[in-house]
């Protein structure tokens, strides 16, 4: 079957064990107001608008099967390496994903998700995959429709059934940013949800992003952001999740 990848990006050493090739696959159902990757949320190939450059697609459709052999040729290169999924957000064609997954087993795989999608389909990747990248967001409902435009109930359920009903391994990531997650009461829910959890390997912050904006123009869109995207962050000292945490820098993100 058919899907659509926005990017792939060869050589990083940051998303996930050893030297990793990244697939950005197109489409995101949330509309996280700090997405730094605007042009990964409509799910079809678009046409962007950089200034001073000519307009080029944004999307490519590739069979699941031409995909795979690709990425296993781009492999052998790559010692110990491996393939992250990321998006957008990668399950929003799980279908495409699992077809991909099918032709890959025996490699390092990871799906970077944010967990908004159906729990039949979370079950059927994490099942497939051999890491899960948990990315996390917002913690109540109200806050989580204000910030991303959708409520985190179902995202919570993925990452509970994840915990307890797979053996997959998983590490969270959370962007930490001011007024909306570096915040006493958001860190202090945050604990007492890590307190539920049995398996994750880890927590990753990731710094807010200066260039957040820098796309959103291309996209024939406006960046608004509704916190202080310079703002740089810490954990309080009194943070104690009982997970090992550590905050990522600038240059960690893809
Ligand atoms: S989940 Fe990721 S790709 Fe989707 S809108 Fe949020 S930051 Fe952007």
């Amino acid at each position: 079957m058919e899907g659509t990848v926005f990017d792939i990006s060869e050589g990083s050493i940051h998303d996930g064990p050893g030297m990793r090739i990244t697939v950005f696959l197109k489409g995101c159902p949330l509309r996280c107001n700090w997405c730094h990757s605007p042009e990964g949320q409509h799910p079809e190939t678009e046409m962007l608008v950089p200034s001073g450059v000519p307009p080029y697609p944004c999307g490519k459709v590739w069979q699941a099967e031409k995909l795979a052999d690709y990425l296993k040729k781009r492999l052998r290169f790559l010692e110990n390496g491996g393939v992250t999924f990321s998006g957008g957000e990668p399950l929003m064609q799980s279908k495409f994903l699992l077809e991909v997954l099918q032709f890959l087993i025996g490699y390092h795989t990871i799906a970077d998700t944010c967990g908004f999608v159906s729990s039949e389909e979370f079950a059927a990747v994490a099942q497939k995959v051999s890491m899960i990248f948990f990315g996390l967001k917002l913690l109540d409902d109200e806050s989580s429709v204000r910030w991303t435009g959708r409520p985190c109930s179902p995202v919570l359920q993925n990452l509970l059934r994840l915990d307890r009903e797979t053996a997959t391994p998983y590490r969270l990531r959370i962007p930490l940013l001011a007024g909306i997650t570096a915040e006493t009461d958001y860190l202090k829910k945050l604990e007492r949800l890590c307190a539920q959890l049995q398996r994750a390997e880890g927590i990753d912050f990731l710094p807010s992003n200066p260039e957040a904006g820098a796309k959103y123009a291309a996209c024939g869109r406006v960046f608004a952001p509704e916190y202080d995207p310079s703002a740089t962050p810490v954990l309080p000292t009194w943070f104690s999740p009982g997970i090992p945490c550590r905050l990522l820098s600038p240059g960690e993100i893809s």
